[in-house]
């Protein structure tokens, strides 16, 4: 006898049937203003020519504001506003300093939502990361620098470690805020005062930092904020009565900026590019590497200085790897950054999204397999797709310049000593990840890798008692626990500098 199976319809539980809804956060709470001047002496100023230029919205190409462009005679104004103060600032005491540091951090975290819209809608990047990395990061540094600020006797760096005097900072615009803050935090707690430059293309959320220094009474002239591009930051640069220079950028200004200083007694730090090696021992958790790989290059559109851009996977784990990356990719969700499900949001401008369009199609043709998760993209704003090449040559331009986007090269290797070999085979060296189930594995390998900051079984970690910074063509000097303190004071043989 036959019995029936066809009159019970069997739900679909494997392919869900609803549509997706966003989450978007509310954007009303940032106010952008038409205009902006330049911050200097604690008061929004105008520039000496009217020279102003536009920041837009990399996600939709909307026209934000229009900001004072400085030229040499701007930046004279700021540097001459920050001597000025010098004196002040540094007759404090650090427990004063401190206060000052501390009412920074706590207004930021009250006014936390509205920094992260304004960071999300200049920048692109998705809210979830403004909000959840971004913002409370720039806050935990400036409560670890004030918490610094009256025990600098005490940070083994010789009894009443002297200021330099004014500090020119130069910053980019992959993380505008959280930069901002690893440069003022750690030179306002050791006595400096600063003229910080912003990106060109993401200074909004410095310009209302430059309101949270009005708020916190902070004394005029010992934080100056002037907006420009290049040539603005060059001015800084080569200004003469600038004791110390911190630039975050590319490695090609950094060497000019380098050329330009030798043989002054200004100080320099330089936080450069990288091309770090990820690698994957056959021992990892694999679901766990999965999603390290993940948040080692598509976090922040790969617009990460220290970003995990060359995946070294050991050979014999390497298909079922690139299997659950694949599959891991077509989850994520790309799209309008303030969408709070967003995770890949815009590429930071159209120059950047050229630069990586170029260097990933010499990609395809130097002989590597490219491969992206179907997704679709908006028709306005800059936007680039999750990418992942194998079958990568070491000496394939994918495997050793900066792309600074959301694009892996994965390599093999077979042995921990090739491994090793493979990912010091670079001129950076800013960071590293390691991943495997044995401790003395990890110990080995980070001991043997020439890179900055070295992760285990993790990416993409800060944390302000962590110093930060690279070897060779990543730049010298730290950012960031006791060693980023050094960078702005005086070694006790610098009779240079003045009380
Ligand atoms: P960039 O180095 O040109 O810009 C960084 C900052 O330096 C900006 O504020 C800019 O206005 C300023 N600047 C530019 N020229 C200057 C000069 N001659 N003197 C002083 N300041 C100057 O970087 P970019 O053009 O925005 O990006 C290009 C590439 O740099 C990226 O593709 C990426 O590889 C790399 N990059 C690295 C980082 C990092 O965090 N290490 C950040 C941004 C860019
Ligand atoms: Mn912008």
């Amino acid at each position: 006898m036959m019995t029936d199976t066809t009159t019970t319809p069997v739900p679909d539980l494997v392919t869900p049937s609803w549509d997706y809804a966003p989450a978007p956060e509310a954007r009303g709470i940032a106010t952008i203003r038409e205009h902006y001047g330049l911050f200097i002496g604690g008061e929004f100023v105008d520039p000496a020519s009217d020279a102003s230029f536009a920041t837009i919205s990399p996600s939709t190409e909307e026209h934000l504001a229009e900001v004072a462009l400085a030229d040499a005679t701007d930046v004279d104004r700021a540097v001459a506003a920050a001597r000025k103060a010098a004196k002040g600032w540094q007759k404090l005491s650090g427990a004063q300093r401190g206060k000052y540091l501390y009412r920074l951090a706590r207004l930021l975290q009250e006014r936390a939502r509205e920094f992260a819209v304004l960071e999300s809608i200049d920048n692109g990047k998705p809210i979830r990361e403004t909000r959840d990395g971004d913002v409370p990061t720039a806050a935990a540094f400036l409560f670890y620098h004030a918490g610094w600020a009256d025990k600098l006797d005490h940070a083994g760096l010789g009894p009443d470690p002297r200021p330099l005097g004014v500090a020119g900072q130069v910053i980019p615009w992959n993380f505008p805020l959280l930069m901002l803050s690893w440069k003022i935090a750690p030179a306002l707690a050791t006595g400096n005062t600063v003229v910080i430059k912003p990106a060109e293309t993401t200074p909004l959320t410095a310009l209302l930092f430059a309101e949270l220094c009005q708020q916190a009474d902070l004394p005029p002239g010992v934080v100056n904020i002037v907006t420009g591009a290049g040539e603005t930051g060059a001015a800084i640069v080569a200004h003469d009565d600038v004791d110390k220079v911190a630039f975050t950028g590319s490695t090609a200004v950094g060497k000019a900026i380098q050329r330009e200083l030798a043989g002054t007694r200004k100080r320099l730090t330089l936080e450069l590019g990288g091309k770090a090696a990820n690698i994957v021992y056959d021992d990892a958790p694999i679901d766990q590497a999965v999603e390290g790989i993940v948040d080692g290059i598509f976090f922040n559109q790969g617009h990460v200085c220290c970003a995990g851009s060359r995946l070294l996977v050991q050979e014999s784990i390497h298909d079922e790897v690139v299997d659950r990356l694949k599959a891991r990719l077509q989850t994520l969700r790309l799209g309008d950054p303030l969408d709070k499900n967003t995770d890949i949001g815009a590429i930071n401008s159209a120059q950047q999204l050229e630069r990586i369009t170029t260097l990933t199609d010499t990609g395809e043709a130097e002989g590597a397999e490219r491969w992206s998760p179907d997704c679709e993209l908006p028709d306005q704003g800059f936007w680039f797709r999750p990418t992942v090449f194998t079958n990568v040559a070491q000496a394939a331009r994918i495997a050793t310049e900066e792309i600074f986007g959301p694009v892996l090269s994965v390599l093999t290797f077979r042995t921990p000593d090739e491994a090793v070999a493979k990912a010091n085979n670079t001129a950076y060296g800013l960071s590293a990840g390691i991943w495997t189930d044995k401790g003395s594995r990890i110990l080995w390998t980070a001991d043997r890798l020439k890179a900055g900051v070295v992760w285990a079984n993790t990416f993409n970690r800060f944390d302000p008692t962590s110093p930060f910074g690279g070897y060779k063509e990543s730049g010298f000097g730290r950012e960031g626990g006791r060693h980023g303190l050094a960078a702005y004071l005086a070694a006790s043989d610098d009779v240079e500098v003045s009380r």
